[in-house]
């Protein structure tokens, strides 16, 4: 039997809007080429039933953090995000501190869309730059260039205090250098946050069909170490796999999915976790656009319950992501289940040098943060 007590579990709240200006050769996301407008009126009125409905199940507990992703959310008008922000916390209580952060592209940005944007409650910008380089740009099928780049940032900075930039690393062809250049270009423009993501090739992408030729692991161990050493000189925390932040200034909502936190999720293919007293459920909402358009509440397309097995796995496959870790009760909060669960592969683990003594906190050491995979491959169910 269970022993989770949903009212200690953090919430937060995931928005889906999957249309993109058109689709990138390296992307696998649930994002779809718009033709002509965003339905706004008919996508609002999806997303008011689904809040509706999902808000039934939070059982009043508050939003901690809003995360508007894609696609591209800012293909939005401002007055759809204002609306929908009133939606929510019509529905939701949403925190008063909370962090409310969306997606831009900088091939949509409108300046003045950010300041309407900031005004409806937005109070983090995420930016999806990837490169500042024209011609790496192209080769990613970006809609934008290096000076669009610059500007949405300048734009950024100007209207959000906290401002992430997205950026690829492995990129075809790049050296340290360029990965570098890119890396300056985003701490000369302000942002307080880098998101550095390797480029990797997904099934069923115009890329698996005709990969480019990506830089080899050794001059990829290059970039990582050019990127590592100069956000470390510039005061940043490379505080999970591909995430860096300014002191203070980490992401809490994906804080919150690494801390084995629920989340809501609304929208096309949102995914949702929940905790409750039975044990966690995990749902996925109708994936394709048109799908979840003429569905009704509450647009679920898969829902399943999370078999107490493999809850250790899924709490260390994320919660392993963070260089520090989390603290060791957390374990018991989110999944139900006794630290003991963990005890004997964590001490074999441990003896190799590669977990901290589970008497501290649940957390990798150096080396077992680099060997990720094959430390978690201990826990698989
Ligand atoms: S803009 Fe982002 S979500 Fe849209 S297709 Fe490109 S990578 Fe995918």
């Amino acid at each position: 039997m269970s022993t989770l007590d949903p009212a200690r579990v953090p919430l937060s709240l995931y928005v889906h809007v999957p249309w993109c200006v058109r689709k990138c050769p390296y992307c696998d996301f649930n994002s779809h080429p718009l033709a002509g407008e965003v339905p706004e009126a008919e996508f609002l009125a999806a997303l008011e039933a689904d809040l509706e409905a999902e808000a039934g199940r939070a059982g009043g507990r508050p939003i901690e953090t809003v995360f508007f992703g894609g696609g591209t959310p800012s293909l939005l008008s401002a007055e759809a995000l204002a609306r929908l922000l009133e939606a929510i916390r019509q529905c939701l209580p949403l925190a008063p501190n909370a962090e409310v952060t969306l997606e831009a592209n900088p091939g949509t940005f409108e300046a003045e869309r950010f300041a309407a944007y900031a005004a409806a409650g937005v109070n983090r910008l995420s930016l999806g730059v990837q490169s500042f380089d024209d011609a790496a740009l192209r080769r990613l099928g970006r809609i934008h260039d290096g000076a669009q780049a610059h500007a949405a940032l300048a734009a950024a900075v100007r209207t959000f205090a906290r401002v992430n930039v997205d950026l690829m690393i492995g990129l075809p062809g790049q050296s340290p250098a360029a990965a570098l250049a890119d890396v300056e270009a985003a701490l000369a423009g302000g942002a307080t946050h880098l998101s550095c993501y390797q480029l990797t090739i997904e099934p069923n992408t115009p890329f698996a069909a005709a990969p480019p030729i990506l830089p080899a692991d050794e001059e990829m161990m290059a970039i990582e170490e050019a990127v590592e050493h100069r956000l470390t000189r510039a005061g940043f925390v490379h505080y999970e796999v591909s995430a860096w932040a300014l002191p203070g200034e980490a992401c809490r909502h994906n804080l919150n999915y690494w801390s084995f936190g629920d989340y809501l999720g609304v929208g096309p293919g949102a995914h949702g976790k929940l905790s409750t007293p039975e044990g966690i459920v995990r749902r996925m909402k109708h994936k394709h656009p048109r799908r979840y358009l003429s569905a009704r509440a509450p647009f679920v397309q898969e829902e399943t319950a999370v078999a107490p097995e493999a809850l250790p796995f899924e709490f260390l496959m994320n919660a392993l992501r963070l260089r520090a870790g989390v603290p060791r009760e957390w374990f018991a909060a989110r999944t139900g289940l006794p630290l003991e669960a963990l005890a004997p592969r964590w001490a074999r683990l441990e003896a190799q040098g590669l977990v901290e003594p589970l008497a501290w906190r649940i957390a990798p050491t150096e080396r077992g943060w680099r060997l990720l995979n094959s430390l978690l491959e201990e826990f698989l169910p």
